[in-house]
Formats: structure tokens, C-alpha cells, sequence
């Protein structure tokens, strides 16, 4: 199938309150405009620096979702234009979103990225930190970042029981935060593999790559 018709065929059958991210990552602008003429606008990257070439490339009324971990010292690079920040893993990386987001006269959308994978090696914060995050003064006072809600990568496996467990914790974690924070209204959970699963785990926001563009080489 073609991008196009992988684009047509997300948007007919996501539900209505599912938003689709087309993750474009190692992928060339032609295979983007070729979605984007398809009408997606909203594109994820994982690195920076190809978010920008590809910012400065495109049109502008593209919104761009940094979806890959994100060294602090990056972040002046994007916040001139990121809709999105998936990754938040840190106060402090929140801490220098706000701050370059004001040279800018921003104010940039996060997402706190909760580890909920059972292996070890994912990034993401703790329930219990990212609780104390959303509470603390020191949050409050930074005035251009938005948090609009929480992101969740599972576990890579074939075993879509642990898979639907990873996904519940995390919706029962925002369900729970949603009461005391009205303002999240995004869970970010699900790739090409799994975001049948996730959608019904309460999802809505998928993060889908190969599905769309076919698999990536990274060599
Ligand atoms: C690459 C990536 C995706 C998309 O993965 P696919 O399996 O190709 O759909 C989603 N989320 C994150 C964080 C990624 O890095």
C-alpha cells in the first residue's frame, strides 16, 4: 500500500477522539509530503536535529511532535516551532523547556513520560515522581510549558497480555491523576504494534511509523 493510502485508511478507522502522529523518523521529506498531501499534519521525529531540517523544509502549518528522549542542551533547537514535547522524563528538562520556550514567547504542550515497561531499560519517571512533579511550587511557577497529559511505551514483546497490563497501569495512573488535574487530557500510548491494544487500554494518541511508511533503515 501506499503512504497515502496508509494515511486514508488511519483516518477512516481511528476513532474520533484518537489523534494520529505519523512517527517519520529516518524518512525523506518526499515520503512526508506525500502523507501530508494526504492531509496529516501532525508528524513525530526523535532527534532534533531532523525535526528541524525537516521543519525549516515543510510547510508550516505542520505540527511537529518530538517523541525520542531529549538532552536538555537540544532544546533551544526546537522551541522555536515543537507542538509537543512526548518525552518529559525530568523536572529539569521541563525546566529548560519553559525557559527557552520564553525567549520565544511560547508556551510549549508536554507530556510526562511514565516508565511502564516491566524491562528495565526504558526512560520515563516513576508514578510516585511524576505525582510529585504535577504538585510541586517549583512547577507551578514555570509559566510556558503546558503538562496536557502523560506518554507510555510498553514493554517490546510478543506477549500482549503483559503488553495490555502495562497499557492498563498507565490508564489507571491518569484516570487517578485526571481528577486532581483536570487540565491532562492526552495519553500517548501505542506504535504499529500494539496501538489496537492501546486504543482500547483508553489511548488518545497514537504514535504510528512503519505501519505508514513502510520499515526504516537505519544503516
Ligand atoms: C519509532 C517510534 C514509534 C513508531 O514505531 P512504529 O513501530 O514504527 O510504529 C512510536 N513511538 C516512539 C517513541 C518511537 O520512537
Amino acid at each position: 500500500m501506499s503512504i497515502a493510502k496508509n494515511i486514508k485508511r488511519f483516518q477512516s478507522e481511528l476513532p474520533e477522539n484518537v489523534t494520529l502522529v505519523a512517527v517519520s523518523k529516518t524518512k525523506p521529506i518526499d515520503d512526508l509530503m506525500e502523507a501530508y498531501d494526504a492531509g496529516q499534519r501532525i508528524f513525530g521525529e526523535n532527534k532534533i536535529q531532523e525535526m528541524t531540517e525537516k521543519w525549516n523544509a515543510m510547510p508550516k502549518d505542520i505540527q511537529w511532535h518530538m517523541i525520542g528522549h531529549v538532552q536538555r542542551n537540544k532544546v533551544k533547537y526546537m522551541a522555536e516551532f515543537v507542538n509537543l514535547v512526548h518525552g518529559v522524563d525530568s523536572f529539569k528538562l521541563l525546566k529548560e523547556i519553559d525557559k527557552q520556550a520564553k525567549k520565544h514567547s511560547r508556551v510549549i504542550d508536554c507530556l510526562l513520560q511514565i516508565k511502564i515497561a516491566e524491562e528495565e531499560s526504558k526512560f520515563g519517571l516513576s508514578k510516585a515522581d511524576a505525582s510529585d512533579i504535577l504538585t510541586s511550587d517549583s512547577f507551578q511557577n514555570l509559566k510556558h510549558i503546558r503538562v496536557t497529559g502523560l506518554m507510555g511505551m510498553a514493554t517490546f514483546t510478543d506477549d500482549m497480555a503483559q503488553v495490555e497490563r502495562e497499557f492498563k497501569s498507565l490508564q489507571t495512573y491518569f484516570n487517578t491523576l485526571k481528577t486532581n488535574h483536570p487540565h491532562l487530557e492526552i495519553l500517548s500510548m501505542g506504535m504499529s504494534g500494539d496501538y489496537k491494544l492501546a486504543i482500547d487500554c483508553g489511548s488518545t494518541m497514537v504514535r504510528i511509523g512503519s505501519t505508514i511508511f513502510g520499515a526504516r533503515n537505519y544503516s
